[in-house]
């Protein structure tokens, strides 16, 4: 590969969110001045922070915590002293009650009344005898796990809420997969890593820029320019002119009217499928195919200024109750007080999951705000007549759907971009990939390594996976650095180690062998040793083993029962060793997840 040469390359950058911003930061701390190409008038992306009358607003409230230490420093190096620690609180609101997220047994049962209790107990213990078979679908999945009624109670209406379909329509795979790989991770840590300590998985602080996550992104923005980097807002990318498997340059719509930005090296973060389709010349049908099967999920936030200076203590809360459209409401103010210009004053977010261009997209705003204020009253967290301004925010694309068939249309686009020879993809849209910020970060880091080092990343394989090796190494973390391989190797082999199962028949014949062994040879030694009586005390032996004697035929014997008793003795030990590690693993797998499963809510 050509050497990296800052003077001689012209780096593209496509979209101005966390990912693309994070590769021009470290391109400029190179040297490089790459040109970021943003199509809205603000930076950061899905993590930027709008700004209405002095309120600002996140668009979907971001925590900022991470467990890949590079993406921790540079937040710390951008923000400074601009990081708050906040303590988290979050409820769910159903039927016109609060119940602690992550679920709590107690306080859940408790606040559901006797009842109601009754019925999830036995619901929950109905399905722990007669599950479903197959765990087909997301209601399938849950329903196996906490019974109909809790599945009903807790987990129905938000997940249709958010992604627009009913949950016997959702794939089990995603949420299975998700859990599974949480579950894995905590009963692997806790058995062999550090026993006995629980993972701090239940975060119960996270930390968060004083004006919202906008603040770190509008910082970073100010200092590529100020190292010669440019962002270009109100650029929206329609077109990228190749000439085989090389981009030449990409085509921009401006307020101006369009224009083409030249570069040598490429890198994407606008949506993988918006990406194909503006590929000029145009790849193949089954290409635009594959584009248009993929979808996202969008949502619009209402945002609501309300004259009251302490609403609820809760940094967000979840709807789930079926009455109220709302699906989510955040409470800036609790986020960090700074978010608001006027410490009388709250203002909220009420989160509302949609699909752009659908009925709920297309209302008008004030209908939106109208809408919103008597769903807040509903709820009663807020007075209507205690609204005195609002505005809307319409964020499109918000997350990218994993349904039945996605993968496979993924991999199509895949290899149309791999065939891009001086192209990364990188951040969350760009790779269709339920990223959260800090890996769409790392996606931009290692874009940049691949670049200028040749570092060989593979861009699609960054997601939650590598947070759980972070996690191994926080716990290891006196060992040395290992890479993700090691780690994962590492934890496989701990894995077979710890359970490995005894195969019965080989201990069997061993100990078989060595009881014929001992017993024949015992024999022998008595027999050759001689006396008046010949093995008294052996010879007590054919109590149990009919016509054995410490003699010659004894000993010849003495080497079938030796053989017999040694295979039946270490058959059992190994049938009975492998049983009870069985029942160990299952439990130790069922608490692990039961812990993960309570804070399902927080990946959907
Ligand atoms: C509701 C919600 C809550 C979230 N909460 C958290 C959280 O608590 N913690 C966390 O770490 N992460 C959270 N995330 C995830 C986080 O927002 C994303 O992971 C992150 O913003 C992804 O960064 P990105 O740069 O890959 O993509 P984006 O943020 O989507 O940025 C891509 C940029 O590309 C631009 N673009 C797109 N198309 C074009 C085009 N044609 N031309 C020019 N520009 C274009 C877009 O305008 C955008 O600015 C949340 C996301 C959502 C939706």
């Amino acid at each position: 590969m050509a050497e990296f040469s800052p003077e001689q390359r012209t780096v593209v950058i496509i979209g101005a969110g966390p990912a693309g911003l994070t590769a021009a930061y470290e391109l400029v701390k190179l040297g490089a001045k790459p040109i970021v190409l943003e199509q809205g008038d603000d930076v950061g992306g899905l993590s930027r922070t709008d700004e209405y009358k002095g309120f600002h607003f996140d668009m979907g409230g971001h925590r900022f915590f991470t467990k890949v230490p590079r993406v921790e420093a540079m937040w710390r190096e951008v923000l400074l002293e601009g990081l708050l620690r906040r303590p988290r609180l979050s409820r769910i609101y159903y039927k016109g009650k609060f119940f602690n997220y992550p679920l709590k047994p107690w306080n859940a049962l408790s606040g559901l009344g006797v009842v109601q209790s009754v019925i999830i107990a036995a619901s929950y213990l109905r399905w722990q005898i007669f599950p479903y078979r197959r765990e087909d679908t997301f209601e399938q999945w849950v329903t196996n796990r906490f019974g109909r009624h809790l599945f009903r109670t807790f987990f129905k209406a938000y997940t249709e809420k958010v992604w627009g379909i009913s949950c016997s329509e959702l794939k089990a795979e995603w949420a299975a997969q998700r859990i599974k790989d949480l579950s894995l991770r905590t009963a692997v840590l806790n058995m062999i890593v550090k026993p006995g300590r629980t993972i701090k998985t239940l975060i119960e602080e996270f930390d968060y820029p004083r004006r919202g996550p906008g603040m770190m992104w509008k910082a970073v923005r100010d200092e590529v320019e100020a190292r010669g980097g440019r962002v270009r807002t109100g650029c929206k990318v329609i077109g990228v002119k190749r000439d085989g498997s090389v981009i030449k340059s990409i085509v921009v719509s401006t307020n101006e009217g369009s224009e083409e930005v030249a570069g040598t090296d490429f890198l994407s973060s606008m949506p993988l499928t918006e990406f194909v389709t503006a590929l000029d010349p145009e790849p193949g049908a089954d290409i635009s195919n594959a584009a248009s099967r993929l979808s996202h999920r969008d949502f619009l936030t209402v945002c609501l200024i309300v004259d009251a200076s302490d609403l609820f203590p809760d940094n967000w809360i979840y709807v789930h109750d079926p009455e109220v459209s709302v699906g989510r409401i955040q409470n800036y103010k609790n986020w960090s007080p700074h978010m608001v210009p006027d410490a009388s004053m709250s203002s909220l977010g009420l989160e509302y999951f949609c699909s752009e261009g659908d009925e709920l997209w297309n209302t008008p705003d004030s209908e939106l705000l109208e809408l919103a204020k008597r769903e807040v009253e509903t709820i009663g967290l807020a007075s209507a007549a205690d609204v005195r301004d609002g505005c809307v925010v319409r964020v499109a694309k918000a997350y990218p759907v994993y349904d039945t068939d996605y993968a496979s249309y993924l991999d199509t686009l895949k290899g149309c971009v791999g065939g891009l020879r001086n192209l990364q993809k990188i951040g969350r849209n760009g790779l269709h990939r339920y990223n959260n910020q800090d890996h769409a970060m790392l996606t931009g880091m290692f874009a940049v390594e691949n670049l200028v080092h040749g570092a060989g990343h593979d861009l699609w394989s960054v997601n939650a996976d590598s947070e759980y090796h972070e996690e191994i190494r926080e716990e290891l973390a006196d060992a040395p650095p290992a890479s993700d391989a090691e780690v994962e190797e590492a934890v496989r082999d701990a894995l077979s180690w710890v359970f490995a199962k005894l195969d019965k028949v080989a201990l069997g014949m061993a100990t078989g062998v060595v009881g014929a062994a001992s017993l024949a040879a015992a024999s022998l030694f008595l027999v050759a040793k001689g006396g008046a009586v010949v093995g008294p005390h052996l010879g007590l032996m054919s109590q149990y083993l009919p016509g054995y004697e410490a003699s010659l035929p004894g000993a010849a014997l003495g080497l079938l029962y030796g053989a017999v008793a040694g295979f039946c003795l270490g058959w059992s030990y190994a049938a009975l060793r492998n049983g009870t590690l069985a029942m160990y693993k299952t439990r130790v797998e069922r608490r692990a997840e039961s812990l993960s499963l309570r804070r399902l809510l927080d990946y959907l």
